[in-house]
C-alpha cells in the first residue's frame, strides 16, 4: 500500500479508498481521535487519494506531479488551516480566507481539499463563519476537521459532517515503530508507549523531553519522601512546578505510577487501595485545574505533603 508512512488505520483507509473509487467522498469530514495518532496524516493522504491521476486500489501513487506536491505540502489546492504560533485560537480571519480560497474554481486540483486542525480550537464567530461554507459546500470541495475533542465542536458544525473516528494504536505497534526509530530496551519501549496510551506522535515527543530521566527521578523521589526532609520535598514541588508544560507530565507521570500502584495491590489491602486513589484523585483535580491558573507549586506541595504523610 502506497500509504505514506501511516501506521494502523487500515478499516479507515479502506473505507476511504472505496469512497475515493466510487466518487461517494462527503463534502465535510470530521477525523476525531487522540492527538498523534495519525489523523493529519491520513487527511493529507486522502487528499492525494482524491487528486491522484494513477490512483488505485493500492492508494495514490506518490509519483505524479500532484501527489508529490502535496507530500511537500505545496499543491496551491491543498491546504491546511491551524492555529497560528502563541494564538490560543483559530481566528475568523483563517476562515475568511477559507471562504475566500474555497469559492474559486479550482484549476489544477480534481479535488480542492481544506483541513482544518484542532478545529476545536476555532472560535464561535470563526465556527459560525464555516458553518455557513459548511451549509452550502461548493462543488469539487473537500473540508477535513481534525479534533482530539469533537464534543467541543458546535453540533452543528458536526452534523455537517461525516465522522470517522481513529482509534489509538495497537501497543505493540507503538512499540515496535518506537524501537524502529530509536535504540529502547522492552522494557523502555512499553513503558512509553503506554504511558503515550497509543499515540506515536506523543509517545516520540515524550522521548524527547526526556521522558525516562523524569520517570526515575520521580521514582527516586518517591521512593525517599517518607524520609526526605520536608525543606527538600518542597524543593521539589518547586522545581516540578516551575512551568505549567513540564508540570503536566510530572503530574501523568504520578498519575501513571500510581494506577500502576493499584493495579499491582494484592487482594485485601483495602488502606493502600484507598491512599493511592486518593492520591490519584488529587492529581486529577489539579490536572483539571491547570486550565484556570492555578498555582502549580502550591498544588505539588499540597499532594507531595499527602504522600509523604500518609
Ligand atoms: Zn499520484
Amino acid at each position: 500500500m502506497n500509504n505514506s508512512g501511516i501506521i494502523g488505520h487500515k478499516d479507515i483507509l479502506a473505507r476511504l479508498y472505496e469512497a475515493v473509487k466510487n466518487r461517494h467522498v462527503a463534502s465535510a469530514l470530521l477525523f476525531s481521535g487522540p492527538d498523534g495518532i495519525g489523523k493529519k496524516r491520513v487527511a493529507w493522504h486522502l487528499a492525494q487519494a482524491l487528486n491522484c491521476r494513477q490512483f488505485s486500489e493500492q492508494g495514490p501513487c506518490q509519483l505524479c506531479a500532484s501527489c508529490r506536491k502535496i507530500a511537500a505540502q505545496n499543491h496551491p489546492e491543498v491546504k491546511i488551516f491551524t492555529k497560528e504560533e502563541k494564538a490560543k485560537n483559530l481566528k475568523i480571519e483563517q476562515i475568511f480566507q477559507l471562504r475566500a480560497d474555497i469559492a474559486l474554481r479550482p484549476v489544477e486540483a480534481l479535488k480542492k481539499v481544506y483541513i482544518i486542525d484542532d478545529a476545536h480550537l476555532l472560535t464561535k464567530d470563526a465556527a459560525n463563519g464555516l458553518l455557513k461554507t459548511l451549509e452550502e459546500p461548493p462543488l469539487n470541495t473537500l473540508i477535513i476537521l481534525i479534533t482530539a475533542n469533537p464534543s467541543a465542536l458546535l453540533l452543528t458544525i458536526r452534523s455537517r459532517c461525516q465522522k470517522i473516528e481513529f482509534k489509538p494504536l495497537p501497543a505493540r505497534e507503538v512499540i515496535r515503530r518506537l524501537q524502529e526509530k530509536n535504540q529502547l530496551e522492552n522494557s523502555q519501549a512499553g513503558f512509553l508507549a503506554d504511558f503515550a496510551g497509543g499515540s506515536m506522535g506523543l509517545a516520540q515527543t515524550y522521548l524527547e523531553k526526556g521522558i525516562f530521566e523524569k520517570k526515575s527521578e520521580l521514582d527516586d523521589f518517591l521512593q525517599g519522601i517518607n524520609k526526605a526532609d520536608i525543606a527538600d520535598v518542597l524543593t521539589q514541588a518547586k522545581i516540578f512546578g516551575r512551568d505549567k508544560e513540564q508540570a503536566k507530565i510530572w503530574l501523568d507521570l504520578l498519575l501513571y505510577v500510581y494506577a500502576q500502584r493499584l493495579k499491582s495491590l494484592p487482594q485485601g489491602q483495602a488502606k493502600d487501595y484507598q491512599q493511592d486513589e486518593e492520591f490519584i484523585n488529587l492529581v486529577l483535580e489539579a490536572k483539571k485545574n491547570m486550565a484556570v491558573n492555578i498555582n502549580l507549586q502550591l498544588v505539588l506541595e499540597n499532594i507531595f505533603l499527602r504522600i509523604k504523610y500518609a
